[in-house]
């Protein structure tokens, strides 16, 4: 063993929301962690934006921002010290075609609210859907593979039409998805925020705070990716992680250099998105390669700009009037929100064809700028200054509904401790944090703990 190896129980590959977590609740239950993480910082799509001139240093969140208020979330940002505040997201909606400029006329709120409850019915008929895919019967439901857009028909809920084009608009082509996707997503505690509940968020209003606390109790390897992986078969050594970071060394001028270290693991967790590619890395068998060569996954991205003359406190989010299910056409962007400041808009961009350059990103944003003048009739909408851009794919990560009636999902699960490796994140459960951190719970009592109890030395 070199002087440089690390010994830990579990190396964990992806400091997102499920790397970070497990990281946290691993930690709890006295076992050690090192965190590989491909970019500087934890926390995968949590991004905030700070600028001491523009605004002050006043932070910005343009990813994650927004929680469900339950326990989970409660107990981990208490243990941190992080304190919450409640909200309620009660901003009025703009619902326009960004194509045409043309506005959609909101369907009448009582159809809005009856095809809700309609659906609340029919989620509680699936109760296994509460936690991963772990636990879903056998056969799985004829109605969780069919297409949602045949759901909507069969059970009548063409009142959800707005409300779902809204909440759903960066998933993808989600009329398209098996119906599973669609619960997972819009599930009963994520109904229970929207209409009831409200949600939480650090009062500070900076959702990267957590990650700062996190940093101090772990060891984390930022800007470092996995070269390659070792002995996952051999049931006596520990798994041998080789990693490359990259580092800036504090001497003038700066200089970036490649560091290579050593992890040696008794467990592996890959808490990145589980895409071949991705993945290679662990020498994959063809078991695993077939699995995971199945997702299909939409391109996503954020970005802050500065702008003026938009109006307050409003989405103006994209529709497309003509659509049968208002898909609007992509790539395109999907919304702009409002911040902290009024001044500063968020926007989300979607594309289900292709990957887009940043420039083209930009471009969309200011075709997007562009028909929110048309739409306020020019007004006084000035250019907009792109402040930052982020890319947020791969993001969901989805099967066809044959694959799923298929048992993808059981095979899935069944990898769960093949060769000594675990697998988490969103694409194990659904896009949410709170969900994230239960399924990572999950995955870690019931197949990362009892193997580390298994272990000896
Ligand atoms: C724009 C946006 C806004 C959101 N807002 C909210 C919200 O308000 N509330 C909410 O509850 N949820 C929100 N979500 C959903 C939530 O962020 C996700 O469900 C959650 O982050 C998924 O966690 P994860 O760990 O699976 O993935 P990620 O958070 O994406 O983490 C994966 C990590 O793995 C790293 N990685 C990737 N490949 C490698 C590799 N080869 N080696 C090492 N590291 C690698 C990535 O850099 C990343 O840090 C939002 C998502 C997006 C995209």
């Amino acid at each position: 063993m070199s002087l440089s190896d690390l010994l830990v129980d579990t190396c964990i590959i992806g400091g997102g929301a499920a790397g970070a977590y497990a990281a946290y609740r691993l930690h709890q239950l006295n076992h050690t962690v090192a965190i590989v993480e491909r970019g500087p910082h934890l926390g995968g799509h949590t991004v905030t934006y700070r600028d001491p001139i523009l605004t002050n240093n006043q932070p910005i969140d343009y990813g994650v921002t927004w929680l469900q208020n339950l326990p989970v979330i409660r107990d981990a940002f208490a243990h941190y010290n992080v304190p919450l505040i409640k909200e309620k997201i009660d901003y009025a909606i703009d619902m326009f075609d960004f194509t045409t400029g043309k506005p959609l006329t909101p369907l009448p709120a009582n159809e809005t609210t009856a095809a809700l409850d309609r659906y609340s019915t029919l989620l509680d008929q699936h109760p296994y859907l509460a936690t991963g895919f772990e636990d879903l019967p056998d056969p799985v439901p004829d109605d969780l593979v069919a297409p949602f857009s045949h759901i909507m028909d069969k059970y009548h809920l063409g009142g959800l039409l707005d409300t779902f084009s809204s909440w759903l608009s960066g998933l993808g082509e989600w009329p398209d998805y098996p119906t599973l996707y669609v619960m997972k997503y819009v599930g009963t505690d994520y109904l229970a925020g929207r209409l009831q509940l409200g949600w939480v968020r650090p009062k500070s209003h900076d959702a990267s705070e957590m990650e700062q606390e996190l940093r101090q109790s772990q060891t984390l390897l930022f800007n470092s990716s996995v070269v390659q992986v070792d002995a996952r078969d051999c049931t006596v050594d520990r798994v041998v992680v080789d990693v490359a970071s990259t580092v800036d060394e504090t001497r003038r001028p700066i200089i970036t250099i490649t560091r290579r270290r050593r992890i040696r693991a008794k467990t592996l967790l890959f808490a990145a998105p589980p895409l071949p590619d991705n993945l290679e890395v662990l020498g994959l068998d063809e078991r695993e390669r077939a699995l995971f060569r199945q997702f299909k996954d939409p391109w996503f991205y954020t970005a802050l700009i500065r702008v003026d003359g938009f109006p307050d406190s409003t989405f103006l989010e994209n529709h497309g009037k003509d659509h049968p299910f208002h898909r609007p056409r992509l790539p395109a962007v999907l919304a702009f929100r409002p911040t902290d400041v009024s001044t500063i808009v968020r926007v989300t961009v979607g594309s289900t064809t292709r990957g887009l350059s940043e420039a083209e990103v930009e471009d969309c944003i200011r075709a997007g700028v562009d028909s929110v003048r048309r739409r306020l009739g020019g007004g006084n909408v000035s250019d907009p200054e792109i402040l930052a851009v982020r890319d947020h794919s791969p993001y969901t990560l989805t099967v066809s509904g044959a694959a799923i009636a298929a048992g993808f999902y059981w095979q899935l699960s069944a990898l769960q401790g093949h060769r000594r490796t675990y697998y988490t994140g969103a694409t194990f459960d659904t896009h949410h944090m709170p969900q994230v951190w239960v399924v990572t719970d999950q995955v870690l009592q019931r197949h990362l703990l009892p193997a580390l109890r298994g272990l000896r030395g």
